[in-house]
């Protein structure tokens, strides 16, 4: 059984639907208070906070475009101001916008970096003053196995993805003496939105290459972050997969 989360506080970010979701879930299952960060999905916020208190745990919604730096930091600012600590980063906003080099314009580019990686280190920079002070943090950054593997059509999700995790090495070392753990999950194929919008031929073009012969649950990806932020006090600096196999 996982160890208890009920005095901490955790900050999910793009974490109404999805797999952000389950992670909030999750994370209300332990105890912990949470803040539940969305874009645009105010309806599934509202209804994940529905669910959240029935859990018997405290839920904050908070709109903010993760991908915009004021928003990003801002975003922190007000979990501290409500509930005075960040123990628990999960950053998990992301979008993908795939096109072949050919095709691909800056703003494809910008917007994938913006959104995936560039938020990263805004809220990043924005919890460690908190974090540093309290001498306690745990971050997990949820990264992609395109990050580490490549894939044809996504130059600007891989970039951002492998940026992730070449981040994650690198502040964790820088934090690892205060007792701040940062890590990085990499999902392979996951059944969500993002995947939905994949063509139904290529789909089963991926299932066949995944040696699992299955897509991942949402659920699946949640319980890697729970564990990393209940009971992974000695695991800082890694890239944890949870992808079926389909990266090895
Ligand atoms: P999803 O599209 O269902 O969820 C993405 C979430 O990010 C949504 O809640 C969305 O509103 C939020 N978001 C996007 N841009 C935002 C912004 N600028 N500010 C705030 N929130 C923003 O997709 P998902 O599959 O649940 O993705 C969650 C994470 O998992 C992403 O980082 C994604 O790259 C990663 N991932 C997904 C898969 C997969 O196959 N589904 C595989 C590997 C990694």
């Amino acid at each position: 059984m996982l160890t208890r989360l009920d005095d901490k506080v955790a900050l999910v970010t793009g974490g109404a639907r999805g797999i952000g979701r389950e992670i909030s879930l999750e994370l209300a299952r332990l105890g912990t208070k949470l803040a539940v960060n969305y874009r645009s999905s105010s309806a599934e916020a509202e209804s994940l906070v529905e669910e959240i208190k029935q859990i018997g745990s405290e839920c904050q919604i908070i709109q903010a475009d993760v991908s915009k730096k004021d928003q990003a930091r801002g975003l922190v600012q007000q979990v501290l101001d409500h509930y005075g600590q960040l123990d628990i980063l999960v950053n998990n906003a992301g979008i993908t916008k795939d096109k072949t080099l050919k095709k691909l314009t800056d703003d494809d580019w910008e917007d994938v970096i913006n959104t995936n990686l560039n938020s990263v280190y805004y809220t990043v920079s924005a919890a460690l003053p908190n974090m540093l002070e309290r001498q306690h943090g745990r971050i997990i950054n949820i990264s992609s196995f395109v990050g580490q593997a490549g894939n044809f059509g996504q130059s600007n999700y891989a970039a951002s993805k492998g940026g992730i995790i070449a981040f994650t090495k690198s502040a964790a070392q820088e934090v690892a003496k205060n007792n701040i753990t940062i890590n990085a999950i990499a999902p392979g194929f996951t059944e969500t939105d993002m995947l939905s919008q994949v063509p139904e031929n290529i789909r089963e073009q991926i299932l066949s290459k995944i040696p699992m012969r299955r897509f991942g649950k949402p659920n699946e990806i949640a319980r890697a972050v729970v564990f990393l932020a209940a009971d992974g006090d000695y695991i800082t600096g890694q890239q944890i997969n949870v992808n079926g196999g389909v990266y090895m």
